[in-house]
C-alpha cells in the first residue's frame, strides 16, 4: 500500500467510489484508500431504483455500469385517493440490486487507482491522510466524530424493503402513496429486477406516530396486494432527509451522500445525490481550500432545490396537494418530467410549473 495517502475515503457505497473515481479523474497519481467495514459485494437495504440522471452522472465519470435487462422505461404514481399517473419517461431508470451495483462501481474505482481495504472506523485519528472523505451512509461514524448530530424525527425515515416473485405482466416502477399516515415522506413502491422478482417496500417519516415494523409489514401489504409476500425477508433501515443538513465539512472532513443527509425528502432517491455529492467532494480534495470548495460547489448544484423541497416538505402532508400534483403529471408528459427531475435529480420547480400545478388543483 503506497503510504502516505493524499485522500482515504470512509464508505464504498455509490458515494465513496464517486469521490474515488472523480478525484483520480482529477490528479490520476494520487494516492487515495477506500475504507470500508463491510467487503466488495456487501448488500445495503434500498429500493435498488437507479434515476435517469444517476446514470448521467456516471457517464460524465467515464463509467457505463448498467445493462439493457436492467432498463424499466415505465413509471406510475398513485396519489392518497387512488388518482394514478402513468407515463413512459423519455430517459429510462433502471433496477439494479444494490450487492451487485455498488460493486460495480466500487470495482471500476479500483480499476482507476484506488486502494481498498476492509476496515471499521471508530476514529479521525486513524485516518492519516491530508484530506478525508465521510461516505459512510446513514448511521455515519465521521460525521459523528466531527461533532454533527444525526436527523431524526420528520427529517429522518424508516423503510423496510424484501424481494417478492413479481406477478405476470408486472414490469413497471410503481410508487403509491399512503392515504392513511400522512407525514413526510410515506409510500410504498414496487420496482421490478431482472432476475424474476420486485424490489417491494413501504417508508414513512420516523415522526409518525407508529412507525413500528409492525406497522410498516402490515401497510406495505395493504397498498401492495399483487404480491405475494409470503416467506419474503423484510429489511429496515433509515433515510436522513436533506430537510436537515449537517455542514458538508469541518476542518479537513468532508461529507457526502447520506452521511451529508442528501435524500430527496419527496420521493427517498439518494443514489444520484450520492453520486453527485461525492464527485464534487473528488474533484475538491486537491484543491486550496478542499471544504470550502465543495461545499460552494454543493450548494450551486442543490440549494436552490434544498430550498424549495424543505419548505414544500410541510405541505406533502395534504392529501389534496399530492393528488393535485399527480393529477397534472398525468394530464401533461411535460409535468412529469418535471416531477421526475425535481424527486429524482436537481431541479428545482419553476413559478410556471406552480401555475401549472394551479390548474390542476380541483
Ligand atoms: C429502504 C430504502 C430504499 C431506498 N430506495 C432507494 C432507491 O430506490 N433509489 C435511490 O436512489 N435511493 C434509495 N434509497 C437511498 C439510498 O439507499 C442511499 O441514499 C444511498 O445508499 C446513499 O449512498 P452512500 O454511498 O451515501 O451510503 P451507503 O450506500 O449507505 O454506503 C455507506 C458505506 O459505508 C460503510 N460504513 C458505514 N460505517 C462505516 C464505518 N464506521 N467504517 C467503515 N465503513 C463504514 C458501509 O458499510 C457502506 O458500504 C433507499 C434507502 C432505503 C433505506
Amino acid at each position: 500500500m503506497p503510504q502516505p495517502w493524499d485522500l482515504i475515503i470512509v464508505g464504498a457505497g455509490p458515494a465513496g467510489s464517486a469521490a474515488a473515481l472523480s478525484a483520480l479523474r482529477e490528479k490520476p497519481d494520487a494516492r487515495v484508500l477506500i475504507l470500508d467495514r463491510a467487503p466488495l459485494g456487501r448488500d445495503k437495504v434500498c429500493g435498488d431504483g437507479i434515476a435517469p440522471h444517476a446514470v448521467r452522472e456516471l457517464a460524465a465519470l467515464g463509467l457505463d455500469v448498467v445493462r439493457p435487462e436492467e432498463n424499466v422505461s415505465t413509471v406510475r404514481l398513485y396519489g392518497p385517493s387512488g388518482a394514478d399517473a402513468g407515463a413512459v419517461t423519455s430517459s429510462p431508470g433502471y433496477v439494479i440490486p444494490r450487492r451487485q451495483f455498488d460493486e460495480r462501481l466500487l470495482s471500476a474505482a479500483m480499476d482507476a487507482g484506488a486502494f481498498f481495504e476492509v476496515r471499521k472506523v471508530t476514529s479521525l485519528e486513524s485516518l492519516d491522510a491530508p484530506v478525508v472523505i465521510g461516505a459512510d451512509g446513514s448511521n455515519s461514524t465521521v460525521r459523528r466524530l466531527i461533532g454533527q448530530p444525526a436527523n431524526h424525527g420528520r427529517a429522518l425515515a424508516v423503510a423496510i424493503r424484501g424481494y417478492a416473485p413479481t406477478p405476470p405482466g408486472a414490469r413497471e416502477l410503481t410508487i403509491r402513496w399512503d392515504s392513511q399516515r400522512l407525514g413526510g415522506l410515506c409510500y410504498a413502491w414496487s420496482f421490478p429486477v431482472a432476475d424474476g422478482t420486485t424490489n417491494v417496500g413501504y417508508g414513512l417519516s420516523s415522526a409518525a406516530h407508529d412507525h413500528s415494523r409492525a406497522y410498516l409489514e402490515r401497510r406495505l401489504g395493504e397498498l401492495l396486494p399483487e404480491f405475494d409476500l409470503a416467506g419474503v425477508e423484510l429489511t429496515g433501515h433509515t433515510l436522513p432527509l436533506s430537510v436537515r443538513r449537517p455542514s458538508p465539512y469541518s476542518g479537513h472532513v468532508l461529507l457526502v451522500g447520506d452521511a451529508a443527509s442528501l435524500i430527496n425528502p419527496f420521493t427517498g432517491e439518494g443514489i444520484y445525490s450520492a453520486i453527485a455529492s461525492g464527485a464534487l467532494a473528488g474533484r475538491s480534495a486537491f484543491r486550496d481550500a478542499p471544504g470550502p470548495t465543495y461545499a460552494k460547489a454543493l450548494a450551486a448544484r442543490f440549494g436552490r432545490q434544498h430550498r424549495q423541497t424543505t419548505a414544500l416538505y410541510r405541505i406533502i402532508d395534504s392529501p389534496r396537494v399530492l393528488d393535485t400534483v399527480i393529477r397534472a403529471a398525468r394530464a401533461n408528459s411535460r409535468m412529469f418530467d418535471r416531477l421526475l427531475d425535481v424527486g429524482l435529480g436537481d431541479a428545482a420547480f419553476t413559478l410556471g410549473d406552480f401555475a401549472r400545478f394551479g390548474r390542476y388543483a380541483f
